[in-house]
């Protein structure tokens, strides 16, 4: 609804629009969400995700902004789904923001109830990091995206993907990260993708190489890159189902297939097969109900052609969208969960060692206090082969949105290392402003969803959401700089509930104190996740690390 269209991008430098850093930080980081370079749809407040948001409506905004640089050090601003409704008594070390974004009570926990709290103006969607303030852009999942598919190509493939075909679909906000993370392991990917501006906006930020309309083309290109053993991503410009249709018409059988459409979300994410981005459009607006069950339709069909791909061989996994629990719920595809999640497939082991996204952003607004951090990172980690290799790339191929930020998977221990290095980059000037540092929801401790974080544990605990709830609180406790717990993310309403948490690292005494804490609990909690759970590399964890369990 709304007609406003205005650019917000976040204040660089080193002066004060808020009373404290740790207020400006959360001033500037709710306006890097919508900068134009990171959002998706910033005039309707829409980061990634479908419809996640940074703000329910564009007052509330505003009034976050105003609350913001009237906020003292001994007070807490609370949002609730994306609107300011108090500012409360706390003291310094205290989150300068709580936050609470899209939480319904079980029995109401569904898109529907959602929508019609979000058509009167009570709810908006947080997704993970779009309501809570550190999305920052694609960049954010290439690393998680990276180490899935190197977790995979070690397992399957000797390390690298060279000489491999990798299929997947969406290059959204999240997606987009796909076509970069399977050439950084050196294999071809073939993406298909509805809508054109997104495809140019991959090829603009460098994200994705090539590109056609023709899938037949599409595929031939893909074949000979894969003969030749060339780094290449090519998208197409079609329905995921044709290209699928296609592949097995013509008896191709990728080595690898994904698929990272919006999902979760069948009206708003999803296309449905047989019509064109306008056709769809405006069924959407004309009978939301059809294109609803239309784009379920097509979802069973996309998972049956991923099930017969598998069939034929391709390693065939799930990447965090609910693709298979929409196919199996709402279409009785029985056997939609014959495909593994990317999470216990690839991702668990790391999560046992408390490790996951950390991510960093320099709110100088200049590049070089990135490098100065990738450099000091390295420096600090001498013999983390994997993070210089990642760093190297990172600084080579991806290319900043909004404010300079970096992304790189630590653990237990190492995050405590690293905020505390940061910290120190900021009181001695080496950088020129303070760095925050934050985390996606999707992380080791901070999170319930049976078809994705919490896939198939191993006590069968995979709807236990006592977790993130306790990580939210510890992180409240230890003085994260603002914290957030949402429900839907990623896979939708009913299937997740999730905490986030920030920490500003502006080089003082108290900080240190902080990031002492938080980067300590926050990893830990983990930890013991896991471990209560059963897995030895998580009791191990516990154990190198002195954790109390
Ligand atoms: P997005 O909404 O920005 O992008 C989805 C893209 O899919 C759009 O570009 C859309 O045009 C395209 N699409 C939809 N239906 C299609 C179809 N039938 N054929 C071809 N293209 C189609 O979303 P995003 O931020 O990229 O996230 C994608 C999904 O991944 C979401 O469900 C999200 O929750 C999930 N996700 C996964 C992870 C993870 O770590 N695996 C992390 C975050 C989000």
């Amino acid at each position: 609804m709304n007609t406003q269209h205005r650019v917000i991008r976040a204040p660089r430098g080193a002066e004060l629009t808020c009373k404290n850093w740790v207020t400006e930080a959360a001033y500037r980081m709710i306006q890097n969400n919508l900068d134009p370079e990171v959002a998706e749809r910033p005039e309707d407040l829409v980061v990634y995700g479908g419809i996640g948001k940074a703000a329910r409506n564009w007052e509330s905004f505003d009034k976050i902004l105003a609350c913001l640089r009237d906020l003292e050090e001994d007070q807490t601003l609370m949002v609730q789904s994306g609107k300011p409704v108090g500012v409360l008594r706390s003291h310094k070390h205290a989150p300068r923001v709580l936050i609470a974004n899209s939480n319904l009570v079980g029995k109401w926990a569904n898109w529907e109830h959602f929508r019609e709290l979000e058509a009167k103006g009570l709810m908006m969607y947080g997704q993970m990091t779009a309501g809570s303030w550190i999305y920052i852009g694609s960049q954010g999942i290439v690393q998680g995206t990276y180490e899935t598919y190197l977790s995979l190509a070690d397992k399957h493939y000797g390390g690298t993907l060279k000489g491999t075909l990798n299929v997947t679909a969406g290059l959204g906000g999240m997606g987009g990260a796909q076509p970069l993370a399977i050439t950084m392991n050196e294999g071809v990917c073939l993406a298909a993708e509805m809508e054109e501006w997104r495809i140019l906006k991959r090829i603009e930020t460098r994200y994705l190489d090539e590109w056609t309309s023709d899938i037949d083309k599409a595929i031939d290109r893909s074949l000979e890159a894969k003969a030749n053993g060339e780094r290449v991503s090519i998208g197409v410009c079609c329905n995921v189902v044709d290209l699928l249709q296609r592949l097995i018409d013509r008896n191709i059988t990728p080595d690898t297939l994904t698929d990272q459409t919006s999902a979760h979300d069948a009206l708003i994410g999803y296309f449905p097969e047989g019509l064109s981005v306008a056709e769809a459009n405006t069924l959407r607006e004309a009978d939301p109900k059809e294109y609803e069950s239309r784009s379920l339709d097509t979802m069973a069909k996309h998972v049956r052609q991923m099930l017969e791909l598998q069939q034929r061989g391709a390693i065939t996994f799930d990447y965090g969208n609910n693709l298979r629990g929409q196919a199996h719920d709402k279409r009785g595809v029985t056997n939609a969960f014959d495909f593994p999640g990317f999470v216990p497939a690839y991702i668990r082991p790391l999560f046992c060692e408390g490790k996951g996204p950390f991510r960093w952003v320099a709110l100088s607004g200049d590049p070089e206090d990135i490098y100065t951090t990738d450099k000091a990172l390295m420096e600090l980690f001498p013999d983390n082969k994997g993070l210089h290799r990642w760093l190297h790339m990172a600084r080579e191929r991806i290319a900043f949105q909004g404010l300079p930020a970096r992304i790189c998977w630590l653990g237990m221990g190492d995050r405590e290392k690293a905020g505390l290095l940061f910290n120190e980059l900021v009181r001695t000037g080496k950088v020129k402003a303070p760095i925050v540092i934050g985390r996606d929801h999707l992380d080791t401790g901070s999170v319930a969803s049976p078809n994705r974080e919490t896939e198939a544990m191993k006590d069968g605990s995979d709807a236990v959401a006592d977790w993130p709830i306790l990580n939210a609180l510890i992180n409240t406790a230890g003085g994260a700089s603002w914290v957030s717990f949402h429900h839907g993310g990623g896979v939708g309403m009913g299937y997740s509930l999730h905490a986030g948490m920030v920490i500003v690292a502006d080089g003082t005494q108290d900080a240190e104190e902080r990031l002492r804490r938080v980067l300590h609990n926050d990893p830990a909690m983990g930890v013991i996740r896991h471990a209560d759970a059963g897995y030895e590399e998580a009791i191990d964890t516990a154990n190198k690390y002195g954790l109390n369990i």
